[in-house]
């Protein structure tokens, strides 16, 4: 075990609120995660703060027709307020704006260009001559080369999710003046992350750097360790750091050329984290340095799929590359959460924002913590729905933990007053762990300390969905301890039983009030409010509560006065739910109404009879293969299987698909069609396409399976 933890939360971008795919994702598990070391006295710093550079700022203020300043001001203090909400626990949130942030940034820089980390280069970049500066690659707009979307980015498309290059676009545009933009050159400086490409992959896969065992790969989960092989695959290659940009860090003035340069928004963020724990460390008279240079430190980086190469393999090398700083022993990366069958979106509004649900569902922030955490994507991607947020919460929170704990209130009160009963520790009774299991005081006192200590195991693996399930097992177990003991019917006959059972159950809930605070914090401290117990510190809150398990002995003594019953969780009925699906559903209408808005038809052709139809003869078909065609722009050659036969056909798709990504297709051919010469070479047929309004084609392609050479008609 580690001396000390450092666990960082991935910046979120100032450019936009907060949805429970973030949650899922980053904040949610590594709240979680910290709160139980804290649980459990381990000296941990939870940073985090708002991501305020790079060219979606900029773009996002020029939208809104204000300032890059004023954005990162107004979501910020959006950010902060959302995770306070929600009960995210950061020890800071900071911000990359704040000078001192700028400082360590600048800092980073020096020293790698004093070491002979960059290589300086001199690229042509894109340049709108309109407004006179050159675009980030999110300032350019063009057709996406996959999916032929015409707005795609010139770093991403959104609508298929590749990552693009600006070179990649098809016809680009400049998103400030929408012109086409042209090439010019200018100067940047290039990370030699082909340098680091061998000890990064053994760090990675051995968890060895010089020989030295800095993490144990059996660890980390399989899509990080997948996703890092495979860019390690492809050969690292230098990246730039530098952008030529009016908004972020400034290159150090003193290093020549830096005027009208800013550090990439990737290289100045994850130092967001060490300026974070610097800012803390200030404020609360610390020294920051261990947590970043004592290798008894864990640095333990929490955040999505998307970010994974900047955290396992870009910033390692920075951290390497300027030495003095440990890595980091776990990058626990979740996959993404889908919303309602479809794929979370900040642009097409399609999210449970979480400062609208803190909102609509004040009071119920746990729930949405509960439903997040049994729906966390920790292996693979998974889905949230709005009918499966209300049966969670109907049937576990409210029938399972509510309802137990509301019993072992109301019973207790009834009984004895609100005090806890002195029992005789040898009586027996039914146990709660299962049907038939005669019960005994000491031994369940040890359930518990076994299950909590599963619990603890299962969260310092990550796997939180797990670790949730065996606390809410608890729940349950003191459900079964009263269902199977009827306390209200013999409590007459058999007092002194129900003493135990019931002082037993007040333990169970105790329990509780500790083991579920790293997931429902709020709950939790309601919990303790009821119990008349102090509210905990996260100081070594469990760490306690097992030493006292592990010797026998209750953690509630008897003769403990219990505080007033108070609401724990509530049904969510059906009109609740409708009126979130229906705010999805509007969102999903006035989509389709504003893309039914753009599209353009064709105008129909002259009628043709019958008999003109039977005259053509179409066919499946199996591409083969397919190459560009010399000195044609527009043509493929295509090796067409028909079944029967194999055919040449020319065409004209080169401007809208790679030859690699045609070959396999399954297509439809006019198979009749009068052999025509074109570029030296004979088309024997026309493979079938549908075409937009504005050009754009697709194949007419067979359901899946269909043999070549089939008639169709
Ligand atoms: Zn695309």
């Amino acid at each position: 075990m580690k001396k000390r933890y450092l666990v960082t939360a991935a910046l979120p971008y100032a450019n936009g609120p907060l949805h429970i795919g973030h949650l899922a994702g980053a904040y949610l598990p590594s709240d979680i995660y910290v709160r139980y070391l804290r649980l459990m006295g381990r000296e941990v710093v939870f940073v985090c703060g708002s991501d305020e550079h790079g060219a979606a700022i900029t773009v996002k203020a020029r939208k809104e027709g204000t300032t890059p300043r004023a954005i990162v001001d107004k979501y910020h203090e959006m950010l902060k307020d959302t995770f306070e909400k929600i009960g995210i626990s950061f020890d800071i949130y900071h911000r990359t704006s704040a000078l001192i942030h700028h400082q360590t940034s600048q800092d980073f820089f020096r020293t790698l260009n004093a070491n002979g980390e960059f290589v300086e280069e001199t690229t042509e970049q894109y340049y709108d001559e309109t407004v006179g500066q050159f675009l980030a690659d999110r300032y350019i707009v063009g057709t996406c080369p996959v999916c032929a979307n015409p707005d795609a980015y010139g770093d991403q498309c959104e609508r298929c999710g590749s990552t693009l290059s600006p070179n990649d676009l098809i016809e680009p545009r400049s998103m400030l003046s929408g012109s086409a933009p042209v090439k010019r050159p200018t100067k940047h400086w290039f990370l030699r992350l082909d340098k680091h490409e061998n000890w990064l992959r053994e760090w990675i896969n051995t968890g060895k750097v010089d020989g030295k065992t800095l993490h144990d790969p059996a660890a980390w989960k399989n899509h990080v360790l997948g996703q890092c092989n495979s860019w390690l695959d492809q050969g690292l290659q230098p990246r730039a750091m530098t952008r030529d940009l009016d908004w972020g860090v400034d290159v150090p003035p003193e290093i020549p050329g830096s005027e009208g340069k800013k550090l990439y928004v990737w290289l100045d963020a994850p130092i967001g984290y060490i300026s974070a724990t610097k800012q803390w460390a200030i404020d609360h008279n610390k020294n920051w340095e261990p947590y970043w240079k004592d290798e008894d430190t864990a640095l333990i980086h929490f955040i999505g799929k998307d970010n994974i190469v900047f955290h396992c393999l870009i910033f390692p090398a920075i951290l390497k590359a300027h030495g003095g700083f440990i890595l980091p022993v776990n990058v626990p990366a979740n996959q993404f959460l889908n919303l309602e069958g479809r794929k979370l979106s900040t642009s097409k509004n399609w999210a449970v924002w979480v400062h609208e649900y803190c909102a609509e569902f004040a009071g119920q922030e746990d729930v949405l913590r509960y439903n997040m955490v049994k729906k966390m994507p920790e292996q693979a991607d998974s889905e949230f729905t709005w009918k499966g947020f209300q049966e969670t919460n109907n049937n576990e929170l409210v029938n399972n933990l509510a309802n137990f704990v509301n019993r072992v209130m109301v019973l207790t009160h009834k009984y004895y007053d609100g005090l806890v009963p002195v029992v005789d520790t040898e009586r027996a009774f039914k146990s709660g762990w299962e049907a038939d299991k005669a019960g005994q005081y000491n031994e369940e006192l040890a359930l518990l300390h076994a299950k909590l200590n599963e619990m603890g195991a299962q969260v310092e693996r990550f796997n939180f969905r797990e670790a949730l399930q065996l606390a809410m097992e608890i729940s349950g177990a003191g459900n079964a301890l009263l269902q199977f003991n009827e306390p209200w019917k013999t409590v007459k006959d058999d007092p002194e039983t129900v003493k135990v059972v019931m002082n037993l159950a007040v333990q169970y809930v105790a329990v509780l009030s500790v083991a579920l605070r790293p997931f429902l914090p709020f709950s939790a401290a309601r919990l303790r409010s009821m119990l008349n117990l102090p509210a905990l510190e996260e100081a070594g809150d469990l760490l306690d509560m097992l030493n006292e398990l592990v010797e026998g002995n209750p953690v509630v003594q008897p003769r403990h006065t219990l505080g007033a019953p108070a609401h724990l969780f509530s049904r969510i009925p059906d009109e609740v739910i409708q009126a979130q699906i229906d705010k999805l559903k509007a969102t999903e209408q006035a989509q389709a109404s504003d893309e039914g808005a753009t599209v353009n038809f064709t105008p129909v052709k002259d009628t043709i009879q019958f008999d003109d139809f039977a005259k053509i003869d179409i066919r499946t078909g199996t591409i083969l293969s397919a190459e560009k065609v010399a000195k044609s722009k527009k043509l493929l050659k295509l090796s067409v299987d028909l079944g029967f036969e194999t055919r040449t056909i020319l065409s004209g798709i080169a401007e809208h698909f790679s030859p690699e990504e045609v070959v396999g297709k399954e297509v439809v051919v006019l198979a009749n069609l009068a052999p025509r010469v074109m570029m030296g070479t004979e088309s024997q047929g026309m493979i079938l396409l549908a075409e937009d309004a504005e050009g754009k084609l697709g194949f007419v392609s067979p359901e899946s399976g269909w043999q070549a050479g089939m008639s169709v008609g």
